[in-house]
Order: C-alpha cells, then structure tokens, then sequence
C-alpha cells in the first residue's frame, strides 16, 4: 500500500485551486500510470512471466510498466517503431531509464508497424499478457476507484466543502472516464492532448459509455502531441512559479482550458509525467 497522495492548494491568476498530488506516488509509476495499472501491480508475480506492450519511445506508459516488470521480475517486451539516434544515445528520460529497469525494445519498420501490432494479441500464452498503448485497457477502472475513494474520504474536511469538480488531462481519456464513473457526484473536466475532441470521444467510448457528469473541455486551438508552444512553456513556469511542477506534454492544454473556461475552485489531478520533463526543457531550450 502506497501512502495516500496530499492535497495542496496554489494560487493561479488570483484563482485558488487544489491539487492532488499524484506525482509524489513514485519516480517511475506515479500520477494516473500508478492509477490505471494499480490492478497490475496488485497481481501476485506467479501470473504471468511476460507483459508485452507497445507504442512511443517517450511514454510514462512504458516507464510505468517497465517498473512493475523489474519489480515483479517478468520480462517487459516493448513493440515501437524505428527509434531515433538521438533517443537511444540520451543517457536520461524514458527509454533509457526503461531500459535500464530491463525493458527489451523490438523495432518495427514504419510501414509494418500497424499489421504487426494487431497481430501482437494472437497465439499469446497464458503467462504472457498484452497491454494496450498507454495502459488503456478496462483493468484501469479498479484503480481510479480507489482513486475516487481516497478524494470522497479526503474531501470530507471542511476546506473542501465547495468543491464540486476535479480535473485532469486525457491522452487515450482512461483516466478521466473512469474517474467520471467512479465518482458520480462530481464534475470531471478534461481536454484531449492527443488528437480532437471526436477522437478522444471514440477512444472512451471503446471502453464505456460517457457518463454525464464528465465535460470535455475543447482546446482554442488545434495542438499536436508533443509538438513545442510558447503558451505551454509560459503556462509550465506559471503553475511551477505557483508552488507545483507539472509535464509539458498535457497539463499545460489542461491548465489553458480550465482558465479559460471554468470559474469555480477546481480539484486537479496531478497526472505525472515529471520523468519526460528534462528531455521536453532541452528542447524548448534548443527552440529558443
Ligand atoms: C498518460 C498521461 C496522461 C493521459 O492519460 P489517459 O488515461 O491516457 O488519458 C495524462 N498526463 C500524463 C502526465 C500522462 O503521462
């Protein structure tokens, strides 16, 4: 058992805000990763002896399991395309810190890579398991309900009594549905960092239906993934200057549209990602 993550509370643009601070969990599995394979973690080591998983080179998903696997001692296959010289000569971020926990890269050539993926499930063993890109899979729900449980019992103190909605960013938008169906009683608000807001629709709707408590919020203009902005830097050092470092990948679109849009004292869910940070400064570094 982890110790329950704190609650802290910063000021942004003369708005109060609380945060959970899920990023505090642990270096490597911490934020919405240690959430949604917190089923994964609870399994007895004599289950599986393989995990097998798949897509970029940077992911907090793959640091997330490549931890696990070291720590319940299974082997930890990684499925990705061709990686870059640059990445694989880094000796911080992501894939190296994976592959120092004893992950094992297979390289795909790009116009292969998709087949091959979808192939991946077929003629597994059943100590072998497969998990999804980004851990979106429905063992994600057992998780962020304890998540849920945790937030009701702490926002039972008084200080809370006005809350009536948290936050947090979607990639696949795991985490944020189950957070919304776990905890029906409040708001979730999220925003895509991956893709549009149709698309991030669809990949929920893979899992479960939309339930009506979670608002999506839509971004005032179209990001790529990973792509560097003048906004997400200046709203990075914003919310660090405020007291709480965040990623620069997701939190920063999250941040711009709860300013943007909303009004009320908002809970938000730290998600992690501080690992990929010292790869994302460098290149902001390198624009400037
Ligand atoms: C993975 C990740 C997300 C997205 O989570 P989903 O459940 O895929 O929506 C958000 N923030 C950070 C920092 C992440 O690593």
């Amino acid at each position: 058992m982890h110790p329950i993550s704190p609650i802290s509370k910063i000021n942004i643009d003369g708005r109060e805000f609380f945060i959970k601070r899920d990023e505090t969990i642990d270096p490597y599995l911490s934020g919405n990763k240690y959430r949604k394979l917190y089923t994964l973690l609870q399994t007895p080591k004599e289950n599986f002896t393989t995990i097998i998983s798949y897509g970029g080179t940077q992911s907090n998903a793959m640091l997330a399991l490549a931890a696990i696997c070291k720590s319940k001692a299974w082997e930890f296959i990684y499925y990705t395309k061709k990686i870059s010289p640059i990445i694989k000569a880094q000796e911080y971020g992501n894939y190296y810190e994976s592959c120092s926990l004893g992950m094992q890269t297979i390289e795909i050539e790009y116009d292969l890579y998709k087949e091959y993926i979808s192939g991946l499930r077929l003629g597994l063993d059943e100590k072998t398991l497969l998990i999804d890109q980004g851990g979106a899979d429905v063992m994600a729900k057992e998780g962020l309900r304890v998540l849920a449980d945790e937030l009701r019992e702490q926002f039972k103190d008084e200080k809370f009594l006005g809350i009536k909605a948290v936050a947090t960013p979607s990639g696949t938008g795991t985490t944020a549905l189950y957070l919304a169906l776990t905890l029906p009683e409040y708001i979730v608000y999220t925003t895509p960092c991956i893709g549009s807001v149709t698309y991030l629709r669809e990949q929920m709707q893979a899992l479960h239906s939309i339930p009506k408590n979670l608002i999506i919020l839509e971004p005032k203009r179209k990001y790529h993934f990973a792509k560097l902005y003048d906004e997400f830097f200046e709203m990075y050092k914003k919310v660090k200057e405020a007291g709480v470092e965040f990623d620069l990948l997701y939190a920063p679109s999250m941040w711009l549209s709860l300013l943007e849009n909303t009004k009320e004292s908002v809970v938000y869910i730290h998600s992690g990602g501080l690992s990929g940070n010292r790869s994302m400064l460098a290149r902001y570094k390198r624009k400037r």
